[in-house]
């Protein structure tokens, strides 16, 4: 509740409030001899504490007084003006400044003949960035993962909230609703159709759109009205990258814990803006598949790479570039102080020297570099004339609006001035007239303008004097006509305050006029900035301009891991080339022990194609990448604790999500299948999943595999389209050195016991594990029938099965392409009982592959 100068809570609230935010909890009396808990900011300060309250979880209703106290007798009125919320929240101190802030809804209908799709919408208030999409139900998640809304809407009927991303707020079902939804948006916008935005056809996109502005209008109905953009998308304009794939690939955080550092985000984000900052996550997030857009993008990072002067200039222009988009909006929701409205201003005087930079370089129309580079020259204008540039940021420290805009204010001002010099003036005159040398005119802010005589000189002082205020060896007075000019003073400043702030929204209401020019106008210094930090990563880390080709081949000559080549020495990196194909290089088959390479050299080839198709350059000597649809990886083993699934269980349902989506056009990592598992079961699960990547067409995707089961180095005997690659590795007596270099052909052996080495596990052990390993080497030799049936040997395992007719002709009639992995492992253990092997679910620990 807003009393005078301070924001108060009381009772419950203000215990709350005290304890989180850390403030004083007093009391007031209320009633007979009761007291009530009150807890209390100062105005000014309200948006920092806010921001504490919303990142603890909170909702906070601000009530505020809806007329001026001056001018009601009694109570004056208040009323719930906003209900802030995580989505909902504009305090600075709230934001990151380079990642948007999202309210998203999400709406799907649990029965009828939409209940397989759903709506998603989402809007950064502090953008006015608004879009909406439908999309089929399963996707929907992933989509909400990508987007990471900070606040959620859903109807309050659903029952299952797991595993939706932010606060989840529960509102109306009928919010939603379909008729009345379509309504609603068709009177907020003022139009008659849905047409124009796109999503006229899609009744759930709309209904998510109806539930925002709904929620809007409930809590925040001051920001309705920087709600004038909606813009429909498909999520097939991008390049799918579900959860799994962006934390693999650790596009925006370097791990689970979530530090920024080591992210791809970090070695790109060389914006300098926070609207450059926005932008280029989103790229990231939602990497592009078609080629003309992507051509576009190229061609300016191209431009500014090569032009070293207008790119040195632009960027140090962007560093004094303000949030423009965020101030805007500040502006048009009058939530802007003074200093942020010229700081707007000074913000568009940066893009006319951004767009000036630009053609003075010849930067040409064909890169569209400058496109949309306008400084509103009308807004710029009535910034500059209206506001001081140092105004402050509160109204309350006056100063706020220059000389000369007014001259109203200006005769106020003058006036005001003429009576403090006739103050001045009257303490000499005085002093002449009592003959106190001393006499001294004064002002404080209880007693207003005063004469002070010190107690000395007493006796001198005139009959005309009123006595004031007695202090221990003076006495302050006031005459008549000192009485007069404190009058004219004190009447002059109120008046010229108020005028100050009917200025001040006067000149807010016309910059938000322009609002939507201005926000055009952010936008295109996003694109600028985005572009620049591309060419500029590009400059420091020698990336090199990718062929982009709407053919199936991926080619890449000597790359390099973005991330992991800035945290080695200079050179220390081992380039390596990549090939990959739909006709005879489908799928890469990596064995190598562990350290030597493998996870990083699976990841830089799905980074380099990231980075190609945001439009960046790429870290390699030469690239040329046929578009890929999606990224899909699953690397390493990781335990999900969070939901409580095991290992096996998490790497089993991202394979089994992988095999369901990928397409021949899209890229599949995989890193260590079926490691979580026993070896057989492992190894066959490996097999079967790298045998339908192969052989089932409609998932005929560009694959790399890596593993440690030398034993799959056998399947390229009969898939042809399967390559086997390993880590180069030089022996020396009893150590290793790892080359990091890939090379055809298949590792001779796996090294574990040397990486324990290397680990640093003790001698002993390390000793007895050599032994043992001797030991089951020998066992697994071909004369050991026994291991001759475990198919220990590459290659082996195949002639092996071969000899049984029957099991030859069951195999044969097997229809792989219609198997899943666990029919696979299923059809196997029967096979191998068949066989006569006993236990055959009881794998040996101490079998191949347990080496790792
Ligand atoms: P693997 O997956 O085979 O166990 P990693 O890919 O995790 O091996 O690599 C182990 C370490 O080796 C990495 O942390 C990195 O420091 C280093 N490394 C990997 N690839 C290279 C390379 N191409 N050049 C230089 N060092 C590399």
């Amino acid at each position: 509740f807003r009393m005078g100068d301070f924001y108060e809570t009381f009772d419950e609230d203000a215990k709350v409030v005290a304890q989180e935010v850390d403030i004083a909890l007093t009391s007031r009396p209320w009633g007979k001899g009761e007291r009530i808990p009150l807890a209390g900011v100062p105005y000014h300060a309200l948006e920092s504490y806010l921001a504490k309250l919303i990142a603890k979880g909170y909702r906070v209703a601000i009530c505020e007084q809806t007329a001026d106290p001056k001018s009601v007798k009694g109570i004056v009125p208040r009323d719930v003006v906003q209900v802030v919320s995580p989505g909902t929240v504009v305090a600075p101190h709230y934001l990151d400044s380079k990642r948007n802030n999202y309210l998203a809804a999400y709406y799907t209908p649990a029965a009828g003949p939409l209940a397989t799709l759903a709506g998603i919408a989402y809007i950064d208030i502090t953008t006015s960035e608004f879009h909406t999409t439908q999309l089929p139900a399963d996707r929907a998640l992933a989509e909400l993962a990508r987007l990471a809304p900070a606040e959620l809407l859903t109807p309050d009927d659903l029952e299952n909230t797991e595993g939706l991303p932010g606060v989840v707020t529960g509102v109306e079902p009928r919010w939603f609703g379909q008729e009345r939804a379509r309504q609603h948006v068709l009177d907020h916008f003022r139009v008659a159709s849905l047409e124009a935005f796109g999503c006229d056809h899609l009744p759930l996109a709309t209904g998510a759109v109806a539930a925002i502005l709904n929620y809007l209008a409930e809590s925040q109905p001051a920001a309705l009205a920087l709600v004038t953009r909606l813009a429909t998308y498909s999520t097939d304009e991008w390049m799918q990258l579900d959860l799994q794939t962006r934390r693999n690939l650790e596009l925006f955080q370097r791990n689970r814990q979530g530090s920024a550092e080591g992210s791809l985000l970090s070695v790109l984000d060389l914006t300098k803006t926070a609207m450059g900052g926005r932008l280029l996550r989103r790229w990231l997030e939602r990497p592009l598949i078609a080629l003309a857009p992507l051509r576009e993008r190229q061609e300016r990072v191209a431009w500014l790479h090569e032009h070293a002067l207008p790119r040195t200039a632009v960027i140090q222009t962007l560093a004094k570039t303000p949030d423009v988009e965020r101030l805007t909006n500040r502006v048009r929701s009058s939530q802007a102080t003074p200093r942020e409205v010229v700081s707007l201003g000074t913000g568009l005087q940066q893009v006319g020297m951004l767009a000036d930079a630009l053609s003075m370089h010849g930067a040409g129309d064909a890169e569209g570099l400058a496109a949309g580079l306008s400084p509103c020259p009308e807004v710029c204008a009535l910034i500059a004339a209206a506001l001081n540039d140092d105004a402050p940021s509160t109204m309350e420290e006056g100063a706020v609006i220059r000389p000369g805009f007014s001259p109203d204010l200006d005769g106020l001002r003058d006036a005001e001035r003429d009576a403090q010099q006739a103050i001045m003036k009257l303490e000499q005159q005085e002093r002449e007239r009592t003959g106190i040398r001393s006499l001294k005119v004064g002002f404080n802010k209880v007693f207003g303008y005063y004469i002070e005589v010190s107690n000395t000189h007493r006796r001198l002082i005139p009959f005309d004097y009123h006595r004031k205020q007695t202090l221990v060896g003076a006495e302050r007075f006031f005459t008549p006509e000192l009485k007069e000019w404190e009058t004219t003073v004190l009447t002059a400043q109120d008046r010229m305050s108020e005028l100050e702030r009917d200025l001040f929204r006067q000149v807010c209401a016309q910059v938000a006029a322009f609002g939507d020019r201005v926000l055009q106008t952010a936008a295109a210094v996003a694109e600028l900035d985005c572009a620049a930090a591309l060419a500029e990563v590009a400059v420091q880390q020698r990336y090199v301009r990718p062929d982009l080709i709407t053919e199936d081949t991926i080619r890449i000559e000597s790359g390099r891991h973005p991330v992991v080549e800035q945290y080695l020495d200079s050179g220390a990196f081992v380039p390596n080339d990549a090939l990959l194909d739909n006709s005879t290089n489908q799928i890469a088959l990596i064995t190598g022990p562990n350290m030597s390479g493998k996870s990083t050299y699976l990841r830089q080839v799905a980074l380099i194609v990231l980075l190609a198709q945001i439009g960046s350059y790429v870290p390699a000597n030469a690239a040329s990448i046929g578009l890929v649809d999606r990224i899909f990886s699953r690397v390493g083993a990781q335990d999900d604790l969070a939901t409580g699934q095991s290992t096996f269980m998490v790497e089993m349902v991202e394979t089994a999500n992988i095999l369901h989506h990928a397409t021949p056009r899209s890229l599949v990592i995989l890193d260590e299948i079926g490691r979580g598992t026993s070896t057989y079961d492992g190894l066959a699960i490996a097999q079967s999943v790298v045998e339908h990547l192969h052989n089932h067409a409609p998932t005929q995707a560009k694959t790399l595999f890596a593993t440690h089961y030398h034993e799959l180095t056998g399947l390229s005997a009969y898939l042809p389209r399967v390559h086997n690659y390993t880590f180069a590795v030089a022996e020396e007596t009893d150590d290793i050195v790892f080359l990091r270099r890939i090379l055809p052909g298949s590792a001779g052996r796996s090294y574990g016991v040397h990486v324990a080495r290397l680990a640093g596990l003790p001698e002993a052990v390390i000793r007895r594990a050599e032994d043992a390993l001797q030991e089951l080497e020998q066992r697994a030799k071909p004369r050991d029938p026994a291991a001759k049936r475990r198919g220990t040997q590459p290659g082996v395992q195949l002639a092996l099965i071969n000899g049984d007719q029957h099991l030859k002709e069951t195999l044969l009639a097997l229809d792989l392409n219609g198997m899943t992995p666990l029919g696979a492992l299923n059809k196997l253990y029967q096979l191998q009982t068949e066989a006569g092997k006993s236990g055959a679910d009881q794998p040996d620990p101490e079998g191949p592959g347990a080496d790792a």
